[in-house]
């Protein structure tokens, strides 16, 4: 059976009722489409753990601030369904803005119910350069959680704040559905997956490529033994390629998000810069 696109809340409202029903598991993969393989990943595993699946295509409006890249992020919903027809998803609910926030659905609507995670976690790492971001994340997926109903939703650790913000969302919220965090995928050469990754030109690939050889330089080093953030910071930054301009770089503890001097197992280690014009983010858990 191929993938079917959805594009109305009440049509997919009434489908999932159905499968409710019938005690089926559902599983929601939240994206905003140009998918490749480390959103492939997340399906497959949601196709391992659930009876159906539901991929959500949805370039949310509100969580781009003015000077970002909302008009001219990736849309390829016709490659996106080649792949999720690959895949055996069941559904990619593919909304229009004005279908999930009616007329005024951009960052600075005043007339919407908004999801505002505590300010120690949206004020820091990628919350600094893009406010409000995090406020449109969660209230996106709060209301992809509500339509959808499911009963996990998959996540990538490659958006590292963005999966613990949820975390808390759904603890804090009593919302009843599993997070299940998924891996981050590169390229061969070490690159993480991203679909802002086809706006990079070819000398700024490769300037990117020393985002995962920093990335793998703090885990060398963890590894041997060294804990000093400030140690592992000046390492990372000797690594990364001096034509990035970095943004950050972060040591959190991932169980309270707290800053860290001495990094420990569960320390998230988080790196963004830009190259050229495109903004880039890595990480690994320590
Ligand atoms: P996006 O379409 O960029 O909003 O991402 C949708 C989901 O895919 C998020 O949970 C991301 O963390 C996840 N994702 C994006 N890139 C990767 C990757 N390289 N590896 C694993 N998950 C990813």
């Amino acid at each position: 059976m191929s993938t079917v696109i959805i594009n109305n809340i009440n049509e997919i409202k009434n489908i999932v009722k159905e499968w409710k029903n019938n005690n089926y598991v559902i599983a929601l993969v939240p994206t905003m489409g140009a998918l490749h393989e480390g959103h492939a990943s997340l399906i497959k595993r949601a196709k391992e753990t659930c009876d159906k699946v539901i991929v959500s295509v949805f370039v949310n409006p509100i969580q781009f601030g003015h000077n970002e890249d909302f008009d001219k992020y990736p849309r390829t919903l016709d490659n996106d369904k080649k792949l999720c027809d690959e895949l055996g998803a069941d559904i990619i609910f593919a909304p229009t803005p004005k279908e999930m926030y009616g007329e005024n659905n951009k960052l600075n609507n005043t007339d919407l119910t908004f999801v505002c995670p505590p300010y120690s976690l949206v004020d820091c790492l990628c919350g600094k350069s893009r406010p409000g971001h995090f406020d449109g994340v969660a209230t996106v997926v709060l209301k992809l959680f509500n339509i959808t109903n499911a009963d996990f939703a998959f996540f990538g650790q490659k958006d590292a704040q963005q999966l613990f913000i949820i975390k808390k969302m759904v603890k804090d919220l009593n919302l009843n559905i599993n997070i299940i965090p998924c891996p981050i995928v590169r390229e061969p050469d070490g690159l993480a997956l991203s679909s802002r990754n086809s706006y990079l030109s070819r000398e700024e690939r490769a300037w990117a490529l020393s985002i995962s050889k920093a990335i793998k330089q703090i885990d060398t080093l963890f590894n041997q033994g060294i804990n000093d953030t400030n140690i592992l910071f000046d390492s990372a930054l000797s690594v990364l390629n001096k034509n990035l301009e970095i943004e950050y770089i972060e040591f959190r503890d991932f169980e309270t998000f707290e800053k860290v001097k001495s990094a420990k197992e569960n320390t998230l280690a988080a790196i963004a810069v830009k190259s050229g014009k495109t903004r880039l983010i890595d990480n690994t858990i320590l």
